[in-house]
Parts: structure tokens; C-alpha cells; sequence
């Protein structure tokens, strides 16, 4: 029996919108989705505010019973202690957060963030009931070099040894290149490098757990060009940074059921 994977739409909102800015933006989200008849059934959507706006949205999401899900965009991979200016995933998971993006390439290029420190932040999320979405991606000179698959493999491969096959998990191939660009992957490039790593988690942690695990694809997502990432077989879904900062925008990405595209 083929397995149903969710589409999951996620919105990095990266270092935008303070925690008052965040509640009117999550209001005017839900309206839009409201409007626009959105059914969870068909897809998730998943917002990811700075650490200092997650206590609001969580309050607002409770409160109103929005059908959001909250994340944050980092954790530390220690559970408590002598570690100035990071967070706990047990802190996260306090505040009702479901997900954490782990290994964003912006981390690992302002931060150093190396395969084992994202490996262990994944550990962490798991180890605190969090779904890690842990990021994956080439750079341009990474494909130039070995092709768009290979570092986005060894990156996840570095994960998969660290975490056991019964964690729940999302990952997000996010070619460096894509980001913040305006040039996206074709939804082809896409495809093609989802299926390697759907083979790479078959390989360390079985089929069941490969054809349930979600891969996003990430890179300048819009409106106009999600249709065509998500009629492939193996992108269930977007991680959007940009666009995920435009209400009508993030909102109409979220209903490309609705939408057929040109690609
Ligand atoms: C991201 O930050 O993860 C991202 C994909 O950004 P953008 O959509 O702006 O390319």
C-alpha cells in the first residue's frame, strides 16, 4: 500500500518581524487561509518566527485555534546549562513547538556549523519530541564541482548515522545556490536530487521509513512555481523564506492544490 505523505508548506521567517509584527501577521495568515476554505487535511503549513516572537504566536495559535504549526528556526544540542544565548529543545517543546530547523545553510555559513554539530542538534530535537527539518544542500560550486547530489547526500548521511530509524524527521534540500536568488531549481533538478536522498534514507534507515519521510524542496518558492515542485513524486512539500513574509503570497503557495501552474 502507497504511503500518503502530508505536504508539509513551511515558512522560514528568518531574523523578520518582532513578536507584535509576528501577531499580525499570523492573524491576517489565518483570515487568508480562512477565506480560502484551507483544509489541514491536505496540507500542513508550519511557520518558523525568531526564538523572541515563538511565546505569542504559540499564545495566538492556542488561543484562536488557528490550524498553524509552530517551529524555530535553531536548538542547541545541549539540554540545559553554562551555554550563553542558546536554546533548549525542551524549552521549544514547552512552548508547543512541533518542529525545528536544524543545519539552515545561512547557520552553517554565519555560524560554522559543521555535519556533526547539526547531527547532534538533530539528536537534541528528536531526544525533546521535536521533528528536526534538517537542511541539506550544494553550493554552486559544490554541483560545479561533483554534481547538485553528492554534498546534500553526505550531509544527510552524517545525520542519519546520529538519529535511530524510528525518528520522526523532514528534510529540506535547500541548494545554497536557490536561496534568497530568485533563481530556483527547475522542479526536474528538484526531483532528481529528492529521489537520491529518499535512496539514502532507504539505505540507512529502510523503505517504510523512506517512503514516509517528507522531503521539501527549498530555494526561491513563489506562487507561480510551487505547482511544479509539488506534482513531483518526491517533493512533498516547501520550505520558503521570502515569500513566506507576504500573507497573500505564503497563503497562496499553501493552496497550490488549487492552482496549476505553467512550469
Ligand atoms: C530559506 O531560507 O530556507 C529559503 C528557501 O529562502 P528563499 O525562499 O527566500 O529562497
Amino acid at each position: 500500500m502507497d504511503v500518503v505523505r502530508t505536504p508539509l508548506i513551511a515558512g522560514n521567517w528568518k531574523m523578520n518581524l518582532d513578536h507584535l509584527q509576528a501577531i499580525a501577521f499570523v492573524q491576517k495568515l489565518a483570515w487568508s487561509l480562512k477565506d480560502h476554505d484551507y483544509s489541514a487535511d491536505k496540507v500542513e503549513v508550519a511557520v518558523f518566527p525568531p526564538f523572541t516572537d515563538l511565546r505569542s504566536v504559540q499564545t495566538l495559535i492556542a488561543a484562536d485555534k488557528l490550524p498553524l504549526h509552530l517551529g524555530a528556526q535553531d536548538l542547541s544540542p545541549h539540554d540545559s546549562g553554562a551555554h550563553t544565548g542558546d536554546i533548549s529543545g525542551a524549552f521549544l517543546a514547552q512552548l508547543n513547538c512541533q518542529y525545528v530547523i536544524i543545519g539552515h545553510s545561512e547557520r552553517r555559513a554565519d555560524h560554522h556549523e559543521a555535519d556533526e554539530l547539526v547531527a547532534a542538534k538533530t539528536l537534541a530535537a528528536v531526544k525533546h519530541g521535536l521533528i528536526p527539518v534538517v537542511c541539506v544542500g550544494e553550493t554552486a560550486e559544490d554541483r560545479d564541482t561533483h554534481g547538485a547530489a553528492k554534498i546534500p547526500v553526505e550531509q544527510l548521511r552524517v545525520v542519519l548515522e546520529a538519529i535511530s530509524q524510528d525518528s520522526d524527521y523532514v528534510i529540506a534540500y535547500e541548494p545554497v545556490w536557490a536561496i534568497g536568488s530568485g533563481t530556483p531549481a527547475t522542479a526536474d533538478e528538484a526531483e532528481e536530487v529528492c529521489a537520491v536522498l529518499r535512496d539514502t534514507i532507504a539505505n540507512s534507515h529502510g523503505q517504510e521509513r523512506a517512503e514516509s519521510t517528507r522531503i521539501l524542496y527549498g530555494g526561491s518558492v513563489k506562487s507561480g512555481n510551487i505547482a511544479g515542485f509539488m506534482k513531483r513524486p518526491n517533493v512533498d512539500g516547501a520550505l520558503v523564506g521570502g515569500a513566506s513574509l507576504d500573507v497573500d503570497e505564503f497563503s497562496a503557495i499553501v493552496r497550490f492544490p488549487d492552482h496549476v501552474t505553467l512550469d
